[in-house]
């Protein structure tokens, strides 16, 4: 047989895998296994964007929709971001799409050529180094300040006449790092300087606690080379959606267009409906739901802290970033094996020597792990 292709064979399987599947299979055998990898919401969807989705679909909202999206959604989101992100959006600088991870991968696709640079700051979210390799592009890995979890000068460095892009994630997945003005500023300096796309994925905006959200595009002169991705997943826990979209100048929404009508042709059409409601109806869920993951937050972290770990700065995401002695793959095992807690470890973000936590469950059953983390040690 004929190899298969070798660009893709080049992807690394998601480390991540290796111990939620462990943990799926204790849970199978009836092992009562607390899983603190996974990374969405566990309250439902609320009420009035159901209700909106189920609505269109008795309408008979069942049918193909533009490939941008459905105007309405289009101009909700055109004015949400002119609203909250505080620069200017259309329409036509819109597309939605399925999930805000289709959103990162018609990007790189629409930006990239066959070794353009593009830097990624670690510790970074399992899949943008994929979207890059699957897209052509070479991946240059830029670690954070490992004590603030900021950018500084050192950015410089990793920067030549092959840089296309940097990918900056903050609210921060995995670490729950806000990037501050200062940080915000050197990536739109450099990106200016040396003519640089930027990603700036905003998907946890919402989830901020202490620290206030900064869209990249709304700093000077960054509209113009920046490509916002954002969706529901996350603040409207719509997970199951596939609902996401990003914001960018014409001449690159067109192209990542172009991308998504010879794939996925377009978002789905109701779930379109239920995005409407979301960005349209009342917020409170919204507040509700960040208030309830900044209790758990404080609770999380405090105990950690006492049990002597050091953890990131929690600003924001649902995430605590725990620095542990030793491997973290064997701590992540010990856990699990030992405490029956399923945690993620550092590795899959390329930062060994850190655990991340996901605190999006509930408060009773965090109570139970850090219980089962401080016996097992
Ligand atoms: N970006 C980050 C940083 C994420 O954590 C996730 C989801 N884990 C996504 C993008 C993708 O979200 P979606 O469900 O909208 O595809």
């Amino acid at each position: 047989m004929k190899r298969l292709s070798e660009k893709i064979a080049a992807v690394a399987a998601s480390a991540t895998i290796a111990i939620s599947d462990r943990a799926k299979k204790m849970q199978r055998d009836g092992i009562d296994v607390i899983s603190l990898s996974i990374g969405e919401p566990d309250f439902d969807t609320p009420r009035h964007i159901k209700d909106a989705c189920i609505d269109a679909l008795n309408r008979g909202e069942t049918h193909y929709a533009p490939s941008n999206g459905i105007p309405e959604l289009l101009n909700a989101i055109g004015e949400k971001i002119t609203r909250e992100n505080h620069f200017s959006c259309i329409p036509e600088q819109v597309i939605v799409t399925c999930g805000a991870k289709d959103a990162i991968y018609e990007a790189m696709e629409a930006v990239l050529n066959p070794g353009d640079e593009t830097i990624i700051l670690t510790p970074a979210w399992v899949s943008y180094e994929p979207c890059v390799q699957i897209a052509g592009g070479k991946v240059v890995r830029h670690p954070v300040n490992s004590k603030t979890f900021q950018l500084d000068d050192s950015l410089l460095e990793r920067v030549n006449n092959k840089t296309k892009m940097i990918v900056v994630n903050s609210p921060s997945n995995p670490t729950g790092a806000v990037f501050d003005t200062k940080s915000m500023n050197l990536v739109a300096d450099l990106c200016t300087d040396y003519d640089i796309y930027v990603m700036s994925d905003e998907i946890y905006e919402k989830l901020v606690y202490d620290k206030k959200h900064i869209s990249l595009a709304a700093v000077d002169g960054m509209a113009q080379r920046t490509i916002t991705i954002n969706g529901f997943s996350k603040a409207y826990a719509m997970t199951g959606w596939r609902l996401g979209y990003a914001v960018a100048p014409i001449e690159i929404i067109r192209e990542m267009s172009k991308v998504q009508q010879h794939t996925i042709s377009q978002a789905t059409t109701f779930a379109m409906w239920g995005g409407v409601a979301a960005l349209k109806g009342d917020q409170s869920c919204v507040e509700e739901m960040r208030k309830e993951f900044d209790s758990r937050r404080k609770y999380v972290i405090s105990e950690l802290n006492l049990m002597g770990y050091e953890t990131a700065p929690a600003d924001g995401a649902f995430y605590a970033f725990v620095k542990v002695a030793g491997d973290d793959m064997e701590v992540a095992s010990r856990w699990l094996e030992k405490g029956h807690v399923a945690a993620t470890p550092g590795s899959a973000f390329y930062s060994p020597g850190w655990i991340r936590l996901s605190y999006a469950t509930s408060m009773e059953r965090l109570k139970e792990a850090m219980g089962r983390i401080k016996r097992v040690g």
